[in-house]
């Protein structure tokens, strides 16, 4: 890269690079420490994509992580890798002490973090040359303590390679990943999310290391996922994951559904059903998260041309790997559970009872999850998305939803604590098993959600004669 072309960069960047920042940069540089912004925000202002104010600013500096908090009242020391953390106005700056890592015993983190006085240190430690750039000050100025200077630091050629649109490891590819597996996972990421290409040594040696992910935290490895799986086109990071042998490090049971045979769209496989459902479906965390596993259990239950309970068997081993993959617990339970009801059948002869039992079994939440899942489904087997008549049941299930459906049991007039204190009913598992025989009523009958049938109701239960729903219908 010539001097020209650099400075041409370094005053893109000056231009692009709020007040806020130069803010902190200034403050820094005043104190006596030397300060620059580095990371993904200058890829992304050289590569032409917009920042926004909710863009997260990264700084590097000579302070300590003590000096830092003590010079901004509204900062918050946030953990062991000297990060200083400032929000102001929607936007977040990390302020991060330059360090140098050492010790990567276990492909994992670095054991030992040192801080150092180095820009250059700390830059060569970055995981790729697009984001190892640094911007504040002319090259050379580092310490100089006169406050930042419009003027970009590009050791790696970084610049050349955002021009090329080129992901090219730090260094040596194969010992950059041995170092720390997580750059594997963030290189394919990358590649999906700004649907660039991995230069050819790096691909090589990601093909080299991929087992190695296998030694990842999954909460690290879950973390990238989430952002591979909101690019626009997430197949691009999924296949290269798939064909690098990252994915069988990730989950044995994904990579198995290359080569299933599946007659949907004619000539793809399994896998190629996956990829195309995920592209297919709507951007949204849980419902790409579904696509991706919703055929997860396939590849085992597969038989002469067949799925039979795949989608039980895939809501088990959704569940086993989100767990995992460390996935918040709420998340987990609602895709597993969009896996597991992704199969559901509507058929225009179902009466408004078959319609409530849906919703029931489902969820009144996971309806426009599960529906947006089944677009995608269709879409990603070759059909039109709202086969199924998918709209005719989604207006009945919108009717029942606006008159009010008894949907789950805190719904009924009547609860635990009215059996035993009425009824006498000892507490324990017998009065659960009197409210769900209750809530199947009221869901076929939403009429019988009235204190006083229930209570008869409940009393015949008790009794242990089988009441017959219309003999209290009228009440
Ligand atoms: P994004 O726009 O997705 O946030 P980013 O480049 O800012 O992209 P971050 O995960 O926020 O990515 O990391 C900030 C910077 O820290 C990166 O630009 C990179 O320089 C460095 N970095 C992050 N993770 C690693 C790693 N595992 N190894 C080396 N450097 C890393
Ligand atoms: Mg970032």
């Amino acid at each position: 890269m010539s001097s020209g072309e650099t400075a041409a960069s370094g005053a893109r960047l000056a231009e692009a690079i709020p007040e806020a920042v130069r803010d902190l940069l200034t403050a820094l540089w005043r104190d006596g420490h030397a300060a620059y912004v580095v990371g993904g925000a200058l890829r992304d202002i050289l590569a032409g994509r917009e920042t926004s104010d909710t863009t997260d600013w990264d700084l590097a500096t000579s302070a300590l992580p003590e000096q830092t908090a003590a010079l901004f009242d509204d900062a918050a020391y946030e953990n062991r890798f000297g990060t200083v953390a400032v929000r102001r106005a929607g936007a977040e700056y990390q302020i991060t002490t330059f360090r140098s890592d050492h010790d990567y015993a276990d492909f994992r983190r670095p054991h030992r973090v040192e801080f150092g006085t180095s820009l250059a240190a700390d830059l060569a430690r970055r995981d790729f040359t697009m984001n190892a750039l640094a911007w504040g000050a002319g090259p050379g100025e580092a310490g100089g303590g006169v406050g930042p200077r419009p003027g970009l630091v590009d050791p790696f050629d970084g610049v050349a390679d955002i021009g090329a649109r080129l992901i090219r490891a730090v260094g040596e590819p194969r010992t950059r990943f041995e170092e720390d597996a997580l750059r594997i996972v963030r290189a394919i990421r990358f590649a999906a999310t700004l649907g660039w290409t991995i230069e050819a040594t790096t691909l090589d040696a990601i093909r080299a290391t991929a087992p190695l992910v296998a030694h990842l935290s999954g909460e690290r490895i879950a973390a990238e996922l989430d952002k591979l799986l909101a690019a626009d086109r997430p197949s691009v990071g999924l296949r290269l994951l798939a064909d690098t042998g990252v994915l069988a490090a990730i989950s044995p049971e994904l990579a198995a559904q290359r080569g299933v045979a599946q007659n949907k769209v004619p000539g793809e496989d399994l896998w190629d059903h996956t990829v195309r459902t995920v592209d297919e479906s709507a951007n949204l965390p849980t419902v790409r998260l579904a696509a991706l596993l919703h055929d997860i259990g396939k590849a085992a239950t597969a038989a002469d041309g067949h799925f039979y309970g795949h989608d039980s068997a895939g809501a088990v081993l959704a569940d086993e790997l989100l767990d995992r993959l460390h996935v918040p617990t709420t998340t987990r339970q609602r895709v597993v559970n969009l896996v597991r009801q992704h199969m559901f059948r509507y058929e225009r002869t179902w009466g408004d009872p078959a319609v409530r039992r849906f919703l029931a079994k489902v969820g009144p939440d996971a309806v426009d999850d599960l529906f947006a899942l089944r677009e995608a489904d269709n879409a990603g087997s070759g059909v039109p998305r709202d086969a199924d008549d998918l709209g005719g049941f989604r207006a009945r299930i919108a009717a029942e939803l606006k008159g009010g459906a008894i949907l789950d049991r805190s719904a009924l007039t009547i609860d635990g604590s009215d059996l035993i204190e009425e009824l006498d009913v000892p507490p324990g598992p017998e009065v659960g098993r009197i409210l769900a025989a209750l809530f199947e009523r009221v869901v076929e009958n939403p009429g019988l959600n009235d204190r006083h049938a229930l209570l008869g109701l409940a009393r015949d239960l008790v009794a242990g004669s089988a009441a017959r729903p219309d003999a209290t219908e009228e009440t």
